[in-house]
């Protein structure tokens, strides 16, 4: 069983379709381990994305990531993080296979929707910047 981590971005959340997206896990044979909302700090914001500091977008991606709250998960499963990755589709929504969260969800490659960690070395990172062990039942 691999866990991995989720982040339903402020654009999806101010839609209003967190159900929706959670929805796609649970019925695509992922578990909830974990999951709360939450109202990121900028420098909760420039630590997640530290990885991307030298991108030329890391200034908006931080600045999106804190204009509203988040939902973070921790998703459970068979190949959870590959799973995962799937079930979101490609970065830039416009390149996202349909039927995916990005492009059934998504706007445009800043809001997009959705963040899953990109490998299961970076998934336990992830998952302990967000959650306390006893979180994750
Ligand atoms: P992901 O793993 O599919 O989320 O993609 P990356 O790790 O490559 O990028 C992280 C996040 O940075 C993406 O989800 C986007 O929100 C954002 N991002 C990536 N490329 C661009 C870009 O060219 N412009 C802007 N504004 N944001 C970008």
């Amino acid at each position: 069983m691999e866990q991995t981590l989720s982040i339903i971005k402020p654009d999806a959340v101010a839609k209003n379709v967190v159900g929706k997206i959670l929805d796609r896990f649970e019925s695509n044979g992922l578990r909830l381990a974990a999951t709360k909302k939450i109202q990121l700090s900028k420098a909760d914001a420039e630590a997640f994305y530290a990885v991307h500091a030298e991108r030329p977008f890391y200034g908006e991606l931080v600045d999106f990531m804190i204009s509203g709250p988040v939902v973070v998960s921790v998703l459970e499963g068979e190949n959870a993080m590959a799973k995962n990755r799937d079930l979101m589709g490609a970065t830039n929504p416009k390149e996202a296979a349909a039927g995916t969260i990005r492009a059934d969800f998504a706007e445009s490659i800043d809001a997009n929707a959705v963040h899953g960690s990109d490998s299961l070395e970076n998934a336990a990172i992830e998952i302990n910047f967000f959650f306390a062990a006893k979180e994750i039942c």
